[in-house]
């Protein structure tokens, strides 16, 4: 453990940012920004000015896209051997009605997996959708306990839990529940389980890039930005092209794949500056050496709180199967709802914000984003371990 309780009595420059959404950016992206915010690139204007069809903004766009390829990996051949990357709005609130609006034809049917409070909300988005187009939507495997008084989600299921169909368009799943702090493929160099030929769609909001992936794992891909790649108001969407293609036409065009696949996603306006912001931040992700190094940075952090939480046990309480603990959300509770008040009211004096659980779980939440720095966490592993040494 580093150092004592009087350590975290400096102030900090910049508040230890742990919430789970809009979160932490890097210091480095925010001072960037700031330096060319009134005049971008000696344009005599703010990147926010900018048309979306004009050269400055159109550089910018297309090297967002180009950073997140090379980042992530991500194929770029045709058909069911390449992807496309999209750039939405709405949220990843939209995509839960949107995949199942493209994906879902008449007599259609999708699987969804429910590993937490997310998965929950994008399979009523989609039964709203399948009532319209005469498809099915299931429960292909929940996790959910009933237990009462317990954590309702602990765990992500195994392949063998989940029931496929063969009419299904595809099988949903959340890689990692926010709420809940239930995360797949956890331990290092884990790789999603296989669940055969159908396309997989997977709520990444709160996971993306953390770790270096297999996009060619799943049929599509989509996470809003707030959380590990930059600012609220664009979604990213990595969808494979036969799936952009197959998707259906006889829904509105702005909803259609096909649509922002056609135009580079300049259909409509973008949001200009959220995707702005997103390269910066892509970038400064290249520059601390890619997603390898990045995964390196993020498990030293989660494996700092983790440690505390193991080493107090009588003190601590993480609800999670240990192989399904989250390394971007770290929930848990202390002995008493008092003593939880106190520990985020000393977190608080000590310039750490974003500690409590979502309200419909309780408890706290640690939030350990790309951008949450190590520092932070350390000061953060501290000041828990000086606590449970205080009541023990
Ligand atoms: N899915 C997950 C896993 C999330 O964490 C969130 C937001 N916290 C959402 C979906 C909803 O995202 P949005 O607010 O961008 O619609």
């Amino acid at each position: 453990m580093p150092a004592t309780d009087a350590s975290l009595m400096t102030p900090p420059s910049r508040t230890m940012n742990f919430n789970a959404g809009p979160a932490a950016l890097p210091l480095a992206v925010l001072e960037a920004c700031r330096d060319e915010l009134v005049d971008f690139g000696n344009t005599g204007m703010s990147i926010m000015e900018h048309s979306h069809r004009g050269a400055a903004y159109e550089a910018v766009h297309n090297d967002a896209i180009a950073r997140l390829r090379s980042l992530m990996a991500i194929p770029d051949g045709t058909g069911a051997d390449g992807y496309d990357i999209l750039f939405m709005q709405g949220g990843a609130s939209q995509q839960f009605a949107q995949v199942a609006m493209n994906l879902l034809s008449p007599g259609a049917s999708a699987g969804y997996i429910i590993s937490g409070v997310w998965g929950e909300k994008a399979v009523a988005e989609a039964r709203a959708v399948a009532l319209h187009a005469e498809a099915s939507v299931r429960v292909a495997c929940t996790t959910a306990s009933s237990t009462p008084g317990g954590a309702k989600y602990v765990r992500v299921p195994g392949a063998d839990e989940v029931s496929l169909a063969p009419s299904d368009a595809y099988l949903h799943l959340t890689t990692n529940e926010t709420i809940d702090g239930v995360q797949y493929a956890t331990a290092p160099g884990a790789v999603f389980p296989s669940f055969g030929a159908v396309p997989v769609v997977a709520d990444m909001s709160s996971d993306i890039a953390w770790r270096p992936i297999d996009v060619r794992q799943f049929g599509l891909i989509y996470a809003g930005a707030q959380k590990n790649l930059g600012p609220s108001g664009v979604t990213v969407v990595i969808i494979r092209r036969d799936l952009v293609e197959a998707g259906r036409t006889d829904i509105p065009v702005i909803f259609q794949y096909r649509t922002a696949s056609r135009n580079t996603s300049l259909y409509n306006t973008p949001p200009t500056f959220s995707i702005y912001l997103m390269r910066q931040v892509l970038a400064w992700i290249g520059n601390l050496g890619g997603l390898d190094a990045v995964e390196a940075r993020n498990r030293a952090k989660s494996g700092a709180i983790y440690r505390v939480i193991d080493r107090f046990p009588e003190f601590y309480r993480c609800p999670v199967a240990v192989e399904s603990r989250s390394m971007m959300n770290i929930v848990f509770r202390l002995p008493t709802p008092a003593l939880e008040e106190a520990f985020v009211a000393t977190a608080e004096a000590h310039g750490m914000v974003g500690l409590w659980g979502h309200r419909s779980v309780g408890g706290i939440r640690a939030s350990l984003y790309n951008a949450v720095e190590p520092a932070w966490v350390d000061a953060l592993a501290q000041l828990m371990h000086d606590t449970a040494t205080r009541h023990a």
